[in-house]
């Protein structure tokens, strides 16, 4: 089997792919940009090469710099990570047509999947509950009109080949429709370079709770229990735990159920993860499924024992060293999202030189990171620069964890969200656990009106 691992990314996810190369044995191989010769993933690798300029285009999107990069080091398979090209069913076939072994799943996997109105399609089909909707995507503006009219408004209009929060626009009056449809569709060809777009009726004051599964080529394909990321804004996930703080036995079952049927209906291997909404009366839908390893991924790591990075086996075609009943989900994880931004400026990027640098630590305490004492964060990138992780038996003793690691977490030099992250650990609703998707955004209209009237 493959000796050496070259690593498409950058961050901490890609220091996360090092260490568990590394724990399996395996060299590996980093890439970077131009503006990120001295991060620590360039840094800590066995080798590193460099791929181009600061922009992502050229570097960290360029395929055929990422497939040279193999050759000249060896490298017989590539880890996407997430973002960039993890997502990319083209990029996945490009490294099987080089004799790379790309660590995901499928490319046929990935383009069914990554089409999110065809994906719904594919899962109602299977028997999965998804949310109401249009049967795949909409073309005219009269067609919308219908669609809307049978589900009923608010609705909204979303990218096909959407991620990351992007794409996405709420529709709560027929007359808004052509507008909000036409703003949705020039982001997606911006972002993801294609218009095509959905409607989904919009539930209201929902819950966002996914499944995280993982699969070998044998089809074996086990459920890890639940993340609840309804901690939000802007569609984009800021605070993540796991068991979520609606969870039944019974409801956990159902989800667990409805994820593996939806992985074995597109013959998914890797691990993957389904995202559900789940409202007030715990009815669950289909949103989408994200066919890579996840940001948030840690905290299932600790409630579960499993070490999703475990894809490396099932890559090499090697069957999962455990079964359904092995898995038992323990105590209660909570993962922060620690950014280099200014919640006080609209959430402002804050690039720039750390000047010191202290990262809690402790029994039940981890912390994933790309950042070192005297490293300068390039303008170019994703903000994310760490998480803070934390486990314990009880939630509540895992909010009594967090609250202490966060105010011990000192970044100076930059701005970053801790302080922020910190308020809302410490919230009456998030500490009883009743906050939905919609929480955040009035958490930050609150404070904003406080603030405006002087409190
Ligand atoms: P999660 O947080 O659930 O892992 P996200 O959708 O937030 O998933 O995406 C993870 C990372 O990938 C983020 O850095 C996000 O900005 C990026 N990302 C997600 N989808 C896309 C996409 N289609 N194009 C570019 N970047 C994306
Ligand atoms: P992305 O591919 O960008 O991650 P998703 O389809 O996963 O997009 O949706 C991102 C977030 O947007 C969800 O977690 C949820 O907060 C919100 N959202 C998406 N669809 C709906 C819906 N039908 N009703 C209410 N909220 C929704
Ligand atoms: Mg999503």
């Amino acid at each position: 089997m493959w000796k050496k691992v070259l690593i498409a990314n950058r961050g901490e996810i890609a220091v996360r792919i090092i260490r568990a190369c590394r724990e399996a044995g395996l060299q590996c191989v980093t890439v970077y940009s131009t503006a990120d010769k001295t991060a620590l993933h360039a840094e800590i690798a066995d080798e590193s090469v460099c791929i181009g300029p600061p922009s992502v285009q050229d570097s960290y999107l360029n395929m055929n710099a990422l497939i040279s990069a193999c050759q000249n080091t060896g490298a017989e398979a590539l880890h996407p990570g997430f973002g960039f090209l993890s997502e990319s069913a083209e990029f996945a076939q490009l490294c099987i047509d080089n004799g790379i072994t790309f660590i995901g799943p499928s490319p046929a996997s990935i383009s069914m999947l990554g089409d999110k109105a065809r994906a719904k399609e594919t899962m109602k089909a299977a028997g999965v509950p998804v949310i109401p909707g249009s049967d795949g995507a909409v073309t005219s503006v009269e067609e919308a009109k219908k669609i809307a009219a049978e589900i009923g408004y608010p609705v909204l209009v979303k990218a096909s080949a959407g991620g990351g929060g992007r794409g996405i626009r709420r529709i709560d009056r027929e007359d808004q429709l052509e507008e909000q449809m036409s703003v949705a569709k020039e982001e997606a060809k911006l972002f993801f370079g294609n218009d095509e777009v959905y409607l989904e009726k919009l539930i209201v004051g929902p819950h966002h709770v996914e499944i995280q599964i993982i699969a070998d080529q044998m089809g074996n394909t086990v459920a890890l229990g639940e993340r609840d990321c309804s901690m939000q804004r802007r569609n984009q996930k800021v605070l993540e735990e796991s068991p979520s703080p609606l969870m039944t036995p019974e409801l956990r079952k159902a989800m667990q159920e409805a994820a593996v049927r939806a992985a074995k209906a597109c013959g998914y291997y890797n691990a993957g993860t389904i995202e559900f909404l789940v409202d007030d009366d715990r009815n669950f839908y289909f949103m989408e499924m994200n066919t890579r390893i996840q940001v948030e991924h840690p905290v299932t790591e600790w409630v579960t024992g499993v070490d999703l990075v475990q894809t490396l086996l099932v890559a090499q075609g090697k069957p999962l060293p455990f079964t359904q009943d092995d898995i038992e989900v323990r105590g209660h994880a909570i993962e922060c999202r620690i950014n280099a931004e200014n919640p006080e400026q609209g959430f402002r990027p804050s690039p720039g030189k750390i000047r010191s640098l202290h990262i809690p630590g402790g029994p039940g305490i981890r912390v994933d990171s790309a950042v070192y004492q005297g490293y300068t964060i390039p303008p170019y990138y994703d903000s994310m620069i760490a998480k803070l992780i934390v486990h314990a038996p009880t939630r509540s003793q895992a909010i009594m964890k967090m609250r202490w690691a966060l105010a011990e977490f000192i970044v100076d030099g930059i701005d970053s969200n801790i302080d922020f992250q910190l308020r809302l650990i410490k919230n009456k609703d998030f500490e009883a656990g009743t906050y939905d998707n919609t929480f955040l955004e009035k958490f930050l209209a609150d404070s904003k009106n406080d603030k405006d009237n002087g409190k």
